[in-house]
């Protein structure tokens, strides 16, 4: 995601104010530069970049630091606020019933959108539809419709009408018992009349609690004028970014949400219905700094838990923080991986253990828990014993001769295990010594 890269270098920068009591000049013009490196470097719009370099300079010489507040916690909180002030502020979108229209150019990514939103408004207990207005696009219709089934969600949408405003409205009817109704519009190569039209059309029927704008992250300068042109069209509340999994970029997204004085809303990060964040501005940018974001991996967890179907034992991430990490740990994690996404990003979630943090002392393979591997791993530990599985420290050569012989597999893969296991042991002590002091400490200024 766009701003990546500058959380390890900011917190580096950030790190050199320790123990500092005042700020000088020079150490607010040491953070500003990191911060407007890396932001140029992710494609964002030059002038946004020197108003809020301009701003964050001014407020950490101007502002009073509150009372016992080193520099480096002052200067902290003012990036902190500035930069979530950029990706839009603190609002996210609500789960309660709405209309939601997406706008935005062909393949920007709105009928995948459409389809992983309608789907996450379902893992939240809401029921969602999707109905499907582009008639310009061949294989729209068959595309969201397979999507939404993907989803498991309601789907409108009428492959024989060439009439957009009316499938708009016959969706809504259509699927009036739904809680959120998400209406995917047309895009076309360009912005065209027709089709600015068009959309015109579509949000005076349909009416919209608020209309988002997909853009690829890919994007760079182009998006000023998208943003400007949907914007003054049918009114933008708000981003959705897509493709995050192919770029670190991004920046054009955060120039359409300065543009429309809107906010980030989804981030899409990959093909499948499942490849969806709700964006959180605050977390995002804790997260960033550094200061992990345990709410959001409690989140992928639960979901992840749900969807493994595992709910006779209570598996907590916070869990992960106290105690022996055991192999019953290790392989309920390896359960709810294939529906978490990647362990090393569930890892960046956590205080201290992304970029900069305790990933990038590890080695590469620490965390490579392929699903091949996964597999074998799991038919070994079938073949254990209880106290075996509890206390893996305690299998010696004769038990891996065991183990592999029953579990069918190489004696390497026994053992491979059991190093996989003591590496991640390691790391979860590592990460029961820290805590979220930095950000609560923030949050009390
Ligand atoms: P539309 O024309 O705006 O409706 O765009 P589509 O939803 O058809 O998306 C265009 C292409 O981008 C499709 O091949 C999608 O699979 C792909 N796509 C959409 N979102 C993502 C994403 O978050 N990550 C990746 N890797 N591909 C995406």
């Amino acid at each position: 995601m766009v701003l990546d890269d500058l959380g390890s270098s900011l917190r580096g920068t950030l790190d050199t104010l320790r123990g500092k009591s005042r700020i000088s000049e020079e150490d607010v013009d040491e953070v500003v530069k990191e911060i407007q490196r890396s932001l140029l470097q992710a494609d964002v719009d030059v002038s946004l970049v020197m108003d809020l370099s301009d701003s964050i300079k001014e407020r950490a010489l101007e502002e009073e630091p509150p009372g016992g507040t080193s520099a480096r916690d002052h200067v902290l909180r003012i990036v902190y606020e500035e930069l979530v002030g950029l990706v839009g502020d603190s609002t996210t979108i609500p789960l309660e019933e709405q209309t939601i229209m997406l706008a935005g150019l062909q393949g920007s990514g709105k009928t995948t959108t459409a389809a992983k939103m309608a789907w996450w408004f379902s893992k939240k207990g809401l029921r969602p539809a999707v109905i499907q207005t582009d008639t310009f696009r061949p294989g729209a219709y068959d595309q969201a419709e397979q999507m939404a089934e993907r989803a498991e969600v309601e789907f409108y949408g009428d492959p024989d009408s060439d009439d957009p405003v009316q499938i708009a409205r016959e969706g809504l009817e259509a699927t009036a018992d739904a809680d959120v109704h998400i209406v995917d519009t047309a895009g076309r190569h360009a912005l065209e009349d027709d089709l600015i039209a068009e959309i015109e059309e579509i949000e005076a029927t349909v009416d919209p609690d608020r209309s988002l704008l997909v853009l690829d992250a890919a994007i760079g300068q182009g998006a000023k004028d998208q943003a400007q042109q949907f914007d003054e069209s049918v009114g933008i509340d708000g981003v959705a970014i897509t493709k995050l999994d192919g770029t670190a970029k991004g920046g054009g997204a955060l120039t359409a949400v300065d543009e429309t004085g809107s906010t980030i809303a989804f981030l899409g990060t990959g093909e499948t219905v499942q490849d969806i964040e709700r964006f959180e501005p605050d977390s995002f940018i804790s997260r960033l700094l550094g200061m992990g974001d345990l709410k959001q991996l409690t989140e992928r967890v639960e979901r992840a838990m749900e969807e493994t179907g595992d709910d006779e034992e209570d598996w907590d991430p916070e869990d992960l923080m106290k105690g022996e990490f055991t192999l019953h740990d290790m392989k309920k994690q390896m359960q709810a991986m294939d529906n978490m996404g990647p362990l090393d990003q569930v890892m960046d979630m956590i205080p201290g253990m992304g970029g900069g943090g305790l990933m990038d002392e590890l080695p590469d393979d620490a965390m490579d828990v392929t699903q091949e591997r996964m597999r074998n791993f799991e038919v070994v530990m079938d073949s254990m014993t209880e106290a075996e599985m509890a206390n893996p420290r305690s299998i010696g050569a004769s038990q891996v001769k065991r183990i592999a012989k029953g579990s069918g597999q190489p004696e390497e893969t026994v053992r491979e295990l059991l190093d996989q296991h003591k590496m991640m042991a390691q790391t979860m002590k590592q990460f029961q010594g820290m805590g979220d002091g930095d950000m609560q400490r923030m949050m009390q200024q």
